[in-house]
């Protein structure tokens, strides 16, 4: 039987987890936190840093192949498991590549991908003297910022000083009309596979995704621009794995490509019930050498993140669980985190219908319904 080991032990982790039990396969997690939501669901729990090169290069050099969940891991020791003949998918080449967002958009400009124009800043400094001409502009952290912790608009001079004082993309704000995300299947002999692309709703306060639908709503000849573009991403990263392509379409109907993650992603969970093959079954499919599945959508889906209330830090409740658990063709996938704090994303619900409205409605139904508080 094949050893699989994965990086992060989060609810990527975990969900992933939920499907490796149908497939011929040993599961080993690396992850600082032993109560963390993959930790139970594996065969073997190794208790580490997924940043440090030792941990990850003993974690890994036993296994047969290895995969991420998350981006900040040490690719040092990935490149030389991969030096020693570990299989590591994501390629350790096209996470450095991502892992920094200078270098992402290096990427993106060298391979003639749409993408937001931008300049790089090393320090708080060199912010100042780029903003005046750029406005209004989004910095984005080169290394370590995720869930918009690492995102900061600005609109004015002004706004400049609470800019982050280091390496930096310095993008030009795009008027969005729609965020949508394609997820992109590679097996190891070049194989792809495109999933529908899914539009997301963004809160504007915590930055955080809070509602989806999916398929998309785009005209035809959008559709396959973004088909097209995902696709060039993918081909350009040279990698097997799941990649899941971010992008914005502009208010004057210009596509741009935002970021890509190289795993799993939140704008796949859906998939778990709205598509023949989930993100989670395909990657073990790439990761155990298996045909690819079959990406198609079986329903339309809408999804609702479910985040930590506003006000809340502490051992977590969850109100209005029983409402919800009535409503018709409506999933709970609650991630098994003990501690709740505001906009911790929990869990999540997936809601199939053919109707659209349906699909709105039951999103802002359950929205107002469950509530993720503290004891
Ligand atoms: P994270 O890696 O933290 O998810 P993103 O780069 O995806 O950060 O940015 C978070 C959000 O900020 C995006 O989903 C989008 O709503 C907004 N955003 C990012 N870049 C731009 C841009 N160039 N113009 C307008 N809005 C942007």
């Amino acid at each position: 039987m094949q050893k699989a080991g994965i990086l992060g032990g989060g609810q990527l982790g975990r969900m992933l987890l939920q499907e490796a039990a149908n497939y011929p396969v040993e599961t080993y997690v690396l992850e600082n936190d032993p109560d963390c939501p993959a930790a139970h669901l594996c065969h073997h729990f190794i208790k580490g840093d997924i940043r440090n090169f030792d941990d990850v290069y003993n974690f890994g050099k036993d296994l047969d192949v290895i995969t991420i969940e998350i981006e900040s891991v040490n690719v040092d020791a990935l490149e030389k498991l991969a030096a020693e003949g570990r299989r590591v998918i994501p390629t350790p080449a096209a996470l450095r590549i991502i892992k920094n967002k200078v270098s992402q958009k290096a990427f993106y400009t060298e391979h003639s991908i749409p993408t937001a124009a931008y300049r790089v800043v090393q320090s708080m400094n060199e912010l100042q003297k780029h903003i005046g001409d750029w406005l209004p502009a989004v910095q984005k952290i080169g290394e370590g910022g995720y869930d918009g912790r690492g995102v900061q608009v600005i609109m004015s001079v002004d706004d400049a000083a609470k800019g982050f004082d280091s390496e930096s993309v310095l993008e030009k704000k795009v008027a969005i009309s729609k965020e949508i995300a394609v997820i992109v299947a590679v097996a190891e002999g070049g194989d792809t596979a495109l999933y529908p692309p899914v539009e997301m709703i963004f809160d504007p306060y915590l930055n955080l995704l809070n509602f989806q639908i999916a398929p998309a709503d785009v005209q035809q000849n959008m559709l396959w621009r973004i088909q097209a573009v995902a696709r060039t991403v993918a081909k350009q990263l040279s990698s097997p794995g799941i990649f899941a392509v971010e992008m914005f379409i502009s208010k004057e109907g210009e596509l741009y490509v935002n970021e890509t993650a190289p795993r799993v992603h939140n704008s796949g969970h859906h998939t778990i019930e709205a598509n023949y093959s989930s993100q989670y079954d395909m990657l073990w499919r790439i990761l155990l050498n298996y045909p690819l599945g079959n990406p198609a959508s079986v329903e339309s889906s809408s999804l609702v993140n479910l985040l930590g209330e506003p006000g809340h830090t502490g051992e977590v409740k969850y109100e209005g669980l029983e409402e919800v658990l009535k409503m018709e063709n409506v999933f709970v996938h609650l991630y098994g985190k003990k501690q709740t704090k505001p906009g911790r994303k929990m869990g999540h619900v997936t809601i199939m219908s053919k109707d659209k409205q349906d699909l709105v409605h039951k999103a802002q139904q359950i929205r107002h319904a469950l509530k993720v508080v503290a004891h």
